[in-house]
């Protein structure tokens, strides 16, 4: 029997989840997953649509509740309720839709979490959102408001933002899906270059290129369980089970 902290000690381990299981009402939406990511690992999520992959990363930071299992991130055990709030300290997220606040400015936007979350004062924490946002190359947007920007844009800022708490994993959600697709690969790039630092990421993306490129391992979930699990150069060659081989069939 393995207490926390021996799994938490595991050699890198950074996010570990065991027989996770997830209701909605009566509907069972996750199904005994268990994941380990080790720390710098990149994960790619995919799986076809209503299989669980946000209810699973949303699981990761506490914004959904679970039933069963358990869920622990950087050694903080997540069923203790007063851990969600230090686990969201770690954890970056990005949604598909963007979810900037529309009525403050980009730099607004990037500074408000670390000083309200973190008590930052205003001066560093606008001097480490510049930094970032010229990291996403969007620096010269500062002053403007998401209304102003493009999806691909206002995307690279949602990405900047997160960074701005200086989370040890960033998980994304579908971060392209809603964009049109010349958008697309300004985005992927910012996440390449996050990869290619060092971050811990697991993204939630049918990008399939951004999966062989960066990907130590490819998840593919169906029926709110992981179906399959393997290096995504033998998931595209030689997928193995026939759910698996079904999607890639139809996104490929
Ligand atoms: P995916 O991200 O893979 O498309 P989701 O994790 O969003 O899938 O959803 C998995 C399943 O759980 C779907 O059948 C969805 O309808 C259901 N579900 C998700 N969120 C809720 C919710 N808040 N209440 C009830 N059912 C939900
Ligand atoms: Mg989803």
């Amino acid at each position: 029997m393995t207490t926390n902290r021996d799994l938490a000690a595991t050699d890198g381990v950074f996010i570990e989840m065991r027989d996770l299981n997830k209701w909605f009402g009566v509907f069972h939406a996750l199904k005994d997953v268990s994941l380990t990511v080790g720390k710098g690992e990149k994960i790619v999520i995919c799986g076809p649509s209503g299989s669980g992959k946000s209810t699973l990363i949303r699981c990761i930071n506490g914004l959904e509740p679970f039933q069963k299992g358990r869920v622990l991130v950087d050694g903080i055990n997540l069923d203790d309720g007063k851990a969600v709030e230090a686990v969201r300290r770690e954890v970056g997220m990005v949604f598909q839709s963007f979810n900037l606040f529309p009525h403050m400015t980009v730099l607004e936007n990037c500074t408000l979490a670390p000083r309200r979350v973190r008590g930052i004062a205003q001066g560093e924490a606008e001097k480490t959102a510049r930094q970032l946002l010229e990291r996403v190359r969007i620096l010269e947007q500062a002053e403007k408001y998401p209304a102003q920007l493009s999806g691909g844009q206002q995307q690279r800022v949602a990405i900047a933002r997160a960074l701005c708490m200086e989370p040890k994993v960033m998980l994304f959600d579908e971060p392209t899906s809603a964009l049109d697709p010349e958008m697309v690969k300004e985005v992927l790039d910012t996440m390449i270059s996050l990869a290619r630092d060092g971050m811990t990421m697991i993204c939630v993306t049918h990008e399939m290129g951004f999966a062989r490129q960066v990907a130590d391992r490819v998840v593919f979930m169906a029926d709110g369980m992981v179906i399959e699990e393997a290096p995504p150069e033998t998931f595209f060659q030689s997928p193995q089970h026939p759910r698996a081989k079904a999607f890639l069939g139809e996104i490929l």
